[in-house]
Parts: structure tokens; sequence; C-alpha cells
């Protein structure tokens, strides 16, 4: 059965339950099955899924390791992917170049030799890091006297290699942040179920991804200096009172 199907017939009574405890019974019409995008809350049929209005969500989202766990609408989803989750992804490029980690994905860099400049790529391997130059993004002259420089490190002309480079990575810390609290939310929606999301305390959440632009939710830091770098925890907080929205 397809994966979408199953989780919207699985969904949809749950979220009717979720609506009678509040009250809410009559919000959709009884004689069908509903499943609401827990980001924007609007409810859909199950021709949706063919549609293609409901989409699989992966949680974190796939490009930080992220696996399919849910259904979202696609104009939320669609929108996470190019608003959020773009930048969360550049900054874990960074954040993994940062630390050492041979990730295989190259970075666009600049590379200077006695302060001559070469573009390029740089990723690190086994050896260390690797620069590519890339001829297309450097003047010819300049790229000649950049390997002109570097050979008279390498046979000796120049003992003093005088190098650095610089990564360029560009992203919003801002919407980053949002794409990790968005995964939070949803990855607690999946195990927490409707009744969760609709407590008035998650408003200040959808509205944050609403508004991207907008500082909703205020940032907490609790730092784990044992944890891998890999690890994924969400942390339900309830107490104190001040760190709730
Ligand atoms: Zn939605």
């Amino acid at each position: 059965m397809d994966k979408r199907l199953r989780w919207f017939d699985e969904g949809a009574p749950k979220l009717r339950q979720a609506l009678d405890r509040l009250g809410l019974d009559d919000v959709l019409p009884a004689d069908k099955n509903f499943y609401a995008c827990p980001c924007c809350l609007v409810a859909y049929p199950c021709e949706a899924i063919p549609a293609g209005l409901l989409t699989i969500e992966d949680v974190p989202p796939k490009s930080v390791g992220g696996r399919p766990l849910l259904l979202t609408c696609k104009r939320c989803n669609n929108t996470a992917g190019s608003v959020f989750d773009s930048h969360a992804a550049t900054r874990a490029d960074a954040e993994d170049f940062i630390r050492g980690r041979i990730t295989g994905r190259p970075l666009p860099m600049t590379s200077h030799v006695d302060g001559i400049p070469l573009r390029g790529t740089a990723r690190w391997t086994d050896n260390g890091i690797q620069f590519v130059g890339v001829p297309e993004r450097n003047d010819p002259k300049v790229q000649a006297a950049h390997l002109e420089a570097l050979d008279a490190h390498v046979y000796g002309r120049n003992p003093r290699l005088n190098h650095s480079f610089t990564v360029h990575t560009r992203f919003d810390e801002a919407r980053a942040r949002i794409s990790w609290i968005r995964a939070a939310y949803l990855a607690a929606f999946a195990a927490l179920g409707w009744s969760y999301i609709f407590r008035s305390v998650m408003d200040p959440y959808r509205k944050q991804l609403q508004q991207p632009d907008v500082s909703v939710v205020p940032t907490y830091i609790l730092r784990n200096p044992n944890a891998s770098p890999e690890e994924r925890r969400v942390l339900l907080v309830d107490r104190p009172t001040s760190c709730l929205p």
C-alpha cells in the first residue's frame, strides 16, 4: 500500500478524535476522512494524495540526514525546502568542514598563495584539505601566477609558504534555526499526535513558519559537550515556565 495512503488512513481517525476532545467535532464533514497538514492545519480529503497536495516529508530534512516520517501539504513542504531547509543544509556543510568531516561535498573557496588568489573548491580527504581550482572562475594570468608561486614553494625556490584560504558559504542563521525548530515540531507531532500540536502553546511555532523574517520563537541554547555532533534529540521542556513561548 502506498505509504502516503497508509499514513492518511492512520492519521484521519486520530485527527477526528483530537477534534472531538476539543468539542470541534463539527468542523469537518462527518461523511468523509480528512488529514490536516500539521504545519498549516488545513484539512485535506483522501483525494489530495493522488492530486499531489499531500506529500511525504523527511524529518529532519533529507539534506541533513532525515528520513520520511509523515505527510505535510505540498505548499508547506516546498516552502520549507526553499525558505528554511536550504539554509540548514548549507550551515551543516560549513560545520562539517570546520570539524574536518570527510563528506565528499566540496565547498566554494578562494586560495591565496603570496596574496595571489585562485578560486575553486575545497574538501576534506584522508590526506587533509584538497583544493581544486576552477579555470572558468579565474583569470588565466592570475591562475598561472598562483600556480607559479605554489611551484616556487614546492621546488624550494621559496621555502616559506605564505598560504591562506577562505571557504565561502552563505546561509541565513535565523532561517537555518527555524528549519530545526520545524523539524522538532514535526518530530513531536509524529510522536505525540494532534492533541499535542493543537495546544495553544504551539501556536507560535506555526506562526514562525508562516513569518520567516520575524523572530516569533525565542532562541534557547542548551549545550551538551559530550553529545555527538550527529545526535538529534527533541527535548520537551515544561519547567521553568519562562522557557515556554
Ligand atoms: Zn501545510
